[in-house]
């Protein structure tokens, strides 16, 4: 599953995985080993009927078993042993199905036969139904534990068996399961379809659409595949599907084996939460990733289309192919699909510069690895709801781990290992463990020990580096910020050191393994700097002295590659976490790095003012931030242009909405202001003539200050959208008024009007963008919480209370005793708690020290 526009549930990086109830674990007494469906549906009504039969063998005498079935009407039941019927009765409780036989059942193969009814859900989860243009479809979404919504079933994912569908659906209307159709019987207006046998699938990886859905042909593809979208939108998926064959190439390539499944299709939803989930022969995904005029497209789109289709490609061999055999190693599964997303990514768009953008979602989760709120990524039994508290560690610091290792042991030996992996675990079920195990192998050397040090810890090493006459020596402790105490751990880290002196830079490569080390340096006398996180590929922080600070920064475009000045960005952000270099010093060497060649490492100085503006700027301070953005950015977009010139760089193109954004919402730089009215002009006449998304950002600039009218003018614009780009664009500007009377429409909007549910967040985590508008969405959440949490899937309640976080410690209060209610109060409730109050009191805290400075710096700026 990719977590990408998932930017979801108030700002952070969310996937949608896991529910709240359940995580029971049924027990190998009694497992299934082959299960057909038929479901009849029709998604014009409100539910469905089915019956499901699984062939069940029990391995150890019994008088009763269990499986899953959440809220579904089971009306009968029947259990079989060859041809003779065996008297069954059946209860209910909660998620699930208890089957009590009035005799023993011996050790044998049984057929247990299970008729029942349900209604559609509404919260785009399980077997849902929604709307486009006042038509209904059916989806599913069932990852980690929502087929259990669907229709009774063994739904854990180490019970991995042949499934068979039969879908009886009106004529009129598409349906795509996960294997090729095998035969199809029509009659009165109906048809039932039914579906070739599933290779060996646990149920989270089952997919169904039903609909009046058109669709166009993958081109180039190995075997059969259509992208398939609501009626009517087509028309927009030939850029992605074209992206498809390439990617799936490189993936056979690097996997050394052919795709292993009959079919490839993608299916683009409009209602989803996810980015996208990897069903074998049925990708499915949000619309708007994978819909999009291919004559108008931006950087960004294009970006992300590689970079989420080819993280679900990843996952037909990991994931798919081999799969975890329970819910603890579901990081191993994200980190793995993100890390090889990136990869081919990369490979197949090195313009796109991909990799810089990435290495600042690893600086993200390194700020909240950091916090004592922390815990290991990998902890034995976890559930699925477990392992979505840690939402940002299992897909960033998976794969920040996984690429630190991949560049110690070498790209070659990582292959093998991965290769071998997948070939002894083929078609069946493994854990981290046997992974490790296979890069042991390959690597001939001890590579477990060492990952382990990351993966069952919490937190993130401090790598402190000196210089000594004998060579550079390195100490590692757990880094921690300002005032908080953290138990004290060790890692065994590689360590890539870049290394400058009398005019030649060495690179280095080391594995520290104990508190401290000396590393000798051969052929250089004297040493001037070392950078100590060489092409930025650790997850570590690092610290060198403000000397060699000094030494690095004020050449940085000179002396260190564009990963490491990324790098270099984020780690100072730590330090002042940590109370190790000073606000106004801070806010000068942004400064310096605001006028780097490289687009992208200026658009991690902005994600560092990000957090300055979060901190320190207060409504006073607002215009010398103000004053102080438009000296800083303005010799960038001077640099790199308002409009596009042609044949620039593909980062340049990438990073100018982010910058444009910057200088004419928050520092309200005349000339981009009236760029933004002139393009909002253009776009409303012809949304082909701009670049969507420099349009989604000139929308934003001009609803800033925009009336009543111009709301109207945008609500009336969002509900005719054509295309999902133009529906996210005007749904965006919704938020962006700052007219207090305008903010409250724009909320009540939210509840009131066609928003789907996957669309909740989107007005208000847009309003929350300025300090008065985190307040004025904390009280409209807490008042609307009633009609909220109906909207959303159970498994977003936990994060709700993230609409507390900032850098108030009374709102924060407010919210702790707001989510202590019983009634509002579910399972993760305390946990998200507990990170928002840790991440509030650093905020504070932060503002307190270094408060004064910062302000005193803006207003002589
Ligand atoms: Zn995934």
């Amino acid at each position: 599953m990719n977590r990408m526009h998932l930017l979801g549930v108030f700002v952070l990086l969310l996937a949608s995985v896991g529910t709240v109830t359940g995580d029971i674990r049924l027990g190998n007494e009694v497992t299934p080993f082959y299960q057909s469906i038929n479901l009849k549906i029709d998604p014009s009504g409100d539910g469905y009927d089915g019956s499901t039969r699984i062939s069940v063998e029990v391995r150890e005498e019994v008088d009763s078993f269990s499986l899953h079935a959440d809220g579904i009407e089971v009306s009968k039941v029947r259990l079989g042993l060859g041809g003779t019927a065996i008297p069954v009765s059946y209860s209910i409780e909660n998620d699930i199905l208890t089957i009590v036989s009035g005799q023993n059942l011996l050790p044998e193969k049984y057929s247990l036969v299970i008729d029942f009814s349900n209604e559609f859900n509404t919260q785009a989860v399980g077997l849902y139904r929604m709307e486009s243009d006042g038509v209904g479809y059916a989806y599913s979404q069932f990852e980690a534990t929502d087929a259990r919504k669907a229709f009774p079933c063994f739904d854990e994912p180490s019970f991995k068996i042949p499934f068979q569908l039969n879908i009886t659906a009106r004529e009129e209307d598409e349906v795509v399961s996960n294997t090729p159709v095998r035969s199809e019987f029509r009659w009165d207006g109906w048809k039932t379809v039914e579906f070739a046998v599933t290779r060996p699938l646990p149920t989270y990886l089952l997919a169904i659409a039903v609909g009046p859905m058109d669709s166009i042909e993958i081109p180039n593809l190995p075997v059969p595949g259509r992208v398939y979208t609501v009626k009517g939108m087509s028309g927009l998926a030939a850029y992605a599907a074209g992206m498809v064959a390439p990617m799936l190439e490189a993936q056979q390539a690097y996997f050394a084996m052919a795709y292993p499944y009959e079919k490839l299709d993608l299916i683009a939803i409009p209602e989803y939460w996810p980015g996208a989930m990897e069903h074998p022969g049925a990708i499915t995904f949000k619309d708007s990733i994978i819909l999009f005029d291919s004559a108008n497209t931006s950087a960004g789109q294009r970006r992300q289309a590689a970079q989420v289709i080819s993280h679900e490609l990843a996952h037909q061999w990991f994931g798919n192919l081999v799969t975890m055999e329970w819910w603890d190693d579901l990081w191993l599964n994200e980190s793995f699909g993100d890390w090889m997303g990136d990869k081919v990514t990369t490979e197949l768009y090195p313009e796109s510069k991909h990799e810089l953008l990435e290495l600042r979602r690893i600086n993200d989760v390194m700020t909240s690895d950091s916090r004592v709120t922390s815990e290991p990524i990998h902890k034995p039994g976890s559930t699925s709801s477990e392992m979505f508290q840690s939402v940002g560690l299992v897909y960033n610091k998976g794969k920040a781990v996984i690429g630190m290792f991949e560049r110690w042991m070498g790209e070659e030996t990582f292959r093998i290992g991965v290769n071998a992996y997948l070939r002894d675990n083929a078609w069946g079920n493994a854990q981290a463990k046997d992974f490790w195990k296979a890069l042991t192998d390959a690597a001939g050397a001890d590579v477990a020990s060492s990952m382990e040090t990351f993966l069952e810890q919490p937190g993130v090493p401090l790598v402190e580096v000196s210089i000594e006459e004998a060579g550079v020596r390195i100490r590692q402790q757990r880094f921690s910020n300002y005032g908080t105490t953290l138990d004290e751990q060790t890692w065994r880290i590689p360590i890539g050191l870049r290394i400058g002196g009398e005019g030649k830079v060495i690179k280095k490569t080391v594995l520290l393994t104990e508190s401290e080390m000396l590393v000798e340096i051969e052929g250089l006398e004297t040493i001037d700097w070392v950078m100590p996180d060489a092409d930025g590929a650790g997850y570590y922080r690092w610290s060198v002295g403000d000397e060699l600070i000094a030494a690095i920064a004020p050449g940085a475009d000179k002396i260190l590659n564009e990963r490491e000045r990324v790098s270099f960005l984020g780690n100072l952000g730590a330090l002042l976490n940590a109370g190790a270099i000073r606000g106004d010093s801070y806010m000068q060497a942004l400064g310096a790095f605001a006028t780097d060649p490289e687009p992208y490492v200026v658009s991690a100085v902005i994600s560092e003012l990000d957090g300055v503006r979060d901190t320190f700027v207060t409504e006073s301070l607002t215009d010398e931030f103000a004053n102080y953005l438009q000296k800083t950015l303005s010799p960038a977009i001077e640099h790199f242009g308002i409009n596009a010139r042609p044949g620039e760089d593909e980062a340049v193109a990438g990073s100018r909405p982010r910058l444009l954004y910057w200088l004419g919402v928050i520092a309200e730089d005349e000339t981009v202001v009236s760029w933004a009215s002139e393009a909002v002009t253009s776009y409303t006449h012809d949304p082909s003539s701009i670049d969507p998304e420099l349009a989604g950002v000139a929308v934003k600039i001009k609803a800033k200050n925009g009336d009543e009218a111009l709301f109207d003018q945008f609500i009336a614009a969002f509900e005719a959208a054509d295309s999902p780009v133009a529906r996210g664009i005007y749904l965006g500007a919704l938020g962006a008024f700052e007219d207090p009377v305008i903010r409250k429409k724009a909320l009540a909007y939210t509840l009131e009007g066609p928003i789907r549910s996957n669309e909740t967040f989107r007005i208000s985590n847009e309003i929350r963008t300025t300090s008065i508008g985190v307040e004025l969405v904390f009280d409209w959440a807490l008042s609307n919480y009633d009609v909220i949490s109906t909207r959303i899937p159970p498994i977003w309640l936990p994060f709700m209370p993230m609409v507390g976080n900032g850098c108030d410690q009374d709102r924060m209060e407010r919210a702790k005793v707001f989510f202590a209610n019983p009634e509002v109060k579910v399972d993760g409730t305390d946990t998200q708690m507990a990170k928002v109050e840790a991440s509030v009191m650093d905020c504070v805290g932060l503002r307190a020290r270094e408060g004064g400075k910062v302000k005193f710096y803006l207003q002589g700026f």
